[in-house]
């Protein structure tokens, strides 16, 4: 099963590492996107944007189009794309497991997908309009629900890079999804801890979090009747905060469409404030959701920002334990003070 052979026509496989259980991507497809092992400093590249109106053939044939029905003959036919990745880290292929005297893996298979959230050629979070948002918003939620219908992807984790620091390789805004056959291991440790803590207490450890920070009020940032946004108290970057639903909820796609508008609005308010904090920074958002077929009703889904400030270096990779420079407690209060839309 580990032959060797070219780039091109070997497929992506999982392998798990045999002493910590951690799986990698190896994802030979990757290696052919623009720009990749180019160790300058990454630069957003330049020629047609391959997400712009016009530009259709530049990506694979969509999986889902929201169409713009009241369009006029010069408008865009369409508000939002969801199209296979034309790089993917995982491909649609046969499940497969690889075994290899002590070693485990299996086919790379999975689905990547870009979701691009408007035909307008802008860049991050805070370009986007509240209906543009509701529009990304529905899409997600299909292409959810269509991921959870495969029985044998287990995780769907949903995430945007805003910037190149970020590790954005196109700039019109746009977010990934990428289903795995296994649960990916932040997801694990997260289940691990939740779980762990509903046996020990019959309560949810994120709900938790939310009553004893919003009683402290010093590391949330804002509060909204629905949602909390908050620097965690063990932040791993500087200015990381996270969004939490302040009613327990494990998985994110049970969010009722009413709710909607509101998580748009905190999100689209807290991008804003890291943006004043720290001009000109990227970022990532990472959706963390319950695993699609796994019943976990002590899991509480929550949405990870981490401002691009600063890389993971030598002791960080080395150690997994990560060097912040910031308290979350100042953080936090940098961003409650930073103005919102
Ligand atoms: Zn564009
Ligand atoms: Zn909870
Ligand atoms: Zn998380």
């Amino acid at each position: 099963m580990f032959s060797f052979s070219s780039k091109t026509e070997r497929n992506a496989e999982l392998r798990q590492d045999p002493i910590t259980g951690k799986w990698v991507i190896i994802s030979p497809q990757r290696a052919e996107r623009p720009q990749e092992f180019d160790t300058r400093p990454r630069r957003i590249r330049h020629g047609p944007c391959p997400f712009c109106p016009g530009n259709e053939e530049l990506t694979p044939p969509a999986t889902l189009i929201k169409p713009n029905v009241s369009a006029s003959p010069q408008e865009p036919s369409w508000k939002v794309r969801v199209v296979p990745n034309k790089y993917p880290a995982l491909v649609d292929s046969e499940d497969c497991a690889i075994e290899s005297g002590i070693y485990r893996g299996r086919t790379g298979l999975g689905v990547h997908e870009v979701l691009i959230e408007t035909p307008r050629h802008v860049q991050g979070i805070s370009d986007l309009t509240r209906e543009e948002m509701l529009d990304v918003l529905e899409v997600l939620m299909s292409r959810l629900a269509a991921l959870k219908s495969r029985e044998h992807l287990r995780y769907v984790m949903v995430f945007k890079n805003v910037g190149p620091l970020a590790g954005a390789s196109v700039e019109h805004t746009h977010s990934q999804i990428i289903a795995t056959p296994v649960i990916p291991p932040t997801i694990e440790a997260e289940l691990a801890g939740t779980g762990e803590f509903f046996r020990g207490h019959q309560s949810c450890i994120y709900c938790q979090i939310v009553q004893y920070e919003i009683a402290k009020a010093v590391r949330t940032v804002q509060i909204t009747p629905h949602f909390l946004a908050m620097c965690p108290f063990a932040a791993r970057f500087p200015y990381e905060t996270w969004i939490l639903p302040r009613q327990h909820n494990a998985r994110f796609s049970d969010l009722e469409r009413g709710l909607w508008g509101e998580l748009i609005q905190i999100t689209k308010d807290l991008i804003q404030r890291i943006e004043q904090t720290i001009p000109g920074v990227g970022y990532n958002v990472i959706l963390h959701d319950a695993p699609l077929h796994d019943d976990v009703p002590f899991y509480h889904w929550h949405i990870e920002i981490l401002p691009s400030t600063a890389r993971p270096a030598g002791f960080e990779w080395g150690s997994g334990v990560h060097i912040n420079s910031v308290f979350p407690e100042f953080a936090a209060r940098s961003l409650r003070e930073g103005q919102a839309s």
